[in-house]
């Protein structure tokens, strides 16, 4: 290093002011593999410093995939005290809970796989010395927006995929349930995964949504919520023209034919409906029995129905929680009112639960119709609304009246209606002969209100991916004299 170059670095020492590293929230730091881009001084080629090379991108994607595997076992190291997190903070049962987080780790288990297995094409070529691939690379930098209902999954279902292609992601969890997704992201940072490849944003949400939204940078929004907000953020992206993946409301029916086992579906129907106290968009929102067994299963369900215990999540042999909030309480009381003030009938429940301001009691109402606000709307809680119907023509026709279309369910032996009724379903999931279902492997997602894009499974992956198709010419040896010589096929 010239004299020159010396005497400015180290008065600019002196003073704090010559850093070489990278700054993420505050601090200054390496690079995760030591790597450092060297910065010359263009008057005369000497290199004045080496700074902190950091990409998270040029990792190798078994390198990516090695930090991602820890980061599943250190999720599953801790399940229980982060399963306790989440009951503190968003009320489910505790073992509901723990089951989440072993959820939760496996979407990052199956895409520290899955980034080993992000293969590209090549493809016939029109000209004999061209040659033309797709290579798949990671999008940039992702938004993502993650609710309160599966506070831990919902993070990692969009962070793993994300981090699995080579993006770095922004995270906005709900700020009813942020501690789970911090206690996350803390596991990131033990299992390797580089300062500022998650990072973790709270507060007003409407703001960092818009932050999100205007940012160039940010090339993915990816988002599970309300419909209403969906399209806020599908219109915003609009202007940056993001790729954009919504994960929104559901209206779930559950139908019941006259030929279905009905023990299987009452088992069913129960876990649909009050699995997380209603609060799943993948819950049964309309209960669909048709005539000949209406009565007899009513009556069976609501024995059932009755025997749910309720209570905090950390009291033994709890079935149901509190819902979120007061706020939520009240939605559910004014939704049923509305369908009593109509013509349905409380069997079972109907009102607040004597535990206090969050908690309402397990309910069903018959007689209900289509047409009423509980039918049309996503109740998010632990009432089901039944509904009677007379033949396979009139299921279909109900269960598909709704702008909503995520997850639909249905009981029958009949091995001909089964593949009817299931094609004729507006549903981007449907259970045929099972309730509730879900896996890292299986793609997530709705039709129509319900949202645009998949989670899970290899589709899911694809979500975070560019598609790049490089086009290549080259010269062909030719042999003349014995020796090869490259000539240019048009010449
Ligand atoms: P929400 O009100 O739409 O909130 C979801 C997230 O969006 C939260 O982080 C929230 O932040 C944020 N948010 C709210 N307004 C925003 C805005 N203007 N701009 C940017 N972000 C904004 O939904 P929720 O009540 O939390 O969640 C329940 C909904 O999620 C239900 O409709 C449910 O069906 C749906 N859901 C869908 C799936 C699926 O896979 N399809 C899965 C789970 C849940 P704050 O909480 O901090 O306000």
């Amino acid at each position: 290093m010239s004299m020159e170059t010396e005497n400015v670095v180290a008065r600019l020492k002196s003073s704090g002011l010559f850093r070489t590293k990278g700054l993420i929230g505050g601090k200054w730091i390496d690079a995760y593999d030591g790597k450092t881009i060297e910065v010359y001084n263009p008057a005369n080629g000497e290199v004045i410093a080496s700074v902190a090379c950091m990409d998270w991108s040029k990792l190798t994607a078994a390198e990516r995939s090695t930090r991602l595997r820890r980061w599943y076992n250190l999720l599953i190291e801790h399940k229980e005290e982060l399963g306790q997190l989440i009951t503190l903070e968003q009320g489910k049962p505790l073992t509901d809970s723990i089951f989440e987080v072993v959820c939760g780790a496996s979407y990052i288990e199956f895409f520290a796989e899955e980034a080993k297995r992000v293969y590209g094409d090549i493809l016939p070529s029109p000209m004999p010395d061209r040659r033309m691939f797709v290579l798949k690379q990671p999008v940039g930098v992702v938004g993502a927006i993650t609710p309160w209902n599966f506070p831990l999954a919902m993070v990692t279902r969009k962070v793993a995929p994300a981090l699995a292609c080579g993006c770095t992601a922004v995270l906005k969890p709900s700020e009813l349930t942020p501690l789970i997704a911090l206690a996350a992201a803390e596991l990131a940072l033990q299992s390797g995964i580089p300062p500022g490849v998650l990072n973790v944003v709270m507060g007003d949400a409407p703001k960092i949504g818009n932050s999100i939204l205007e940012s160039p940078q940010v090339r993915k929004i990816t988002f599970t919520g309300s419909t209403a907000v969906g399209k806020k953020l599908m219109a915003g992206a609009a202007d940056t023209v993001k790729k954009v993946s919504l994960e929104l409301g559901g209206n779930a029916p559950f139908i019941i034919f006259d030929d279905a086992d009905l023990e299987a579906a009452l088992k069913a129907s129960l876990a649909t409906k009050f699995f997380n106290t209603g609060q799943a968009c993948i819950c049964t929102n309309r209960l669909l029995v048709q005539e000949g067994i209406y009565e007899k299963f009513i009556n069976a369900f609501s024995n059932v129905v009755q025997s749910l215990k309720v209570g905090n999540g950390f009291s033994e042999g709890v079935d149901q929680g509190p819902l979120i909030n007061e706020a939520a309480v009240q939605k559910v009381e004014s939704l049923v009112q509305d369908a009593i003030s109509k013509g349905a009938k409380v069997v079972v429940g109907g009102k607040r639960h004597n535990l206090g301001f969050t908690f309402y009691e397990p309910t069903i109402i018959s007689d209900v119709k289509n047409e009423m606000l509980i039918a049309r709307h996503e109740i998010f809680g632990p009432v089901t609304p039944v509904i009677r119907f007379k033949t396979e023509e009139e299921a279909i026709q109900i269960a598909n009246d709704t702008e909503y279309g995520l997850a639909a369910y249905f009981f029958t032996n009949n091995i001909q209606r089964s593949w009817r009724v299931c094609e004729a379903l507006e549903y981007g999931m449907v259970g045929v002969n099972v309730g509730l279902f879900g896996s890292e492997g299986a793609p997530f997602g709705g039709f129509k209100q319900s949202g645009l894009g998949r989670e899970c499974s290899k589709y899911g992956l694809d979500e975070y991916l560019e598609v790049r198709t490089k086009h290549t010419m080259f010269f062909y040896f030719r042999k003349k004299n014995h020796t090869y010589k490259l000539f240019h096929l048009h010449h």
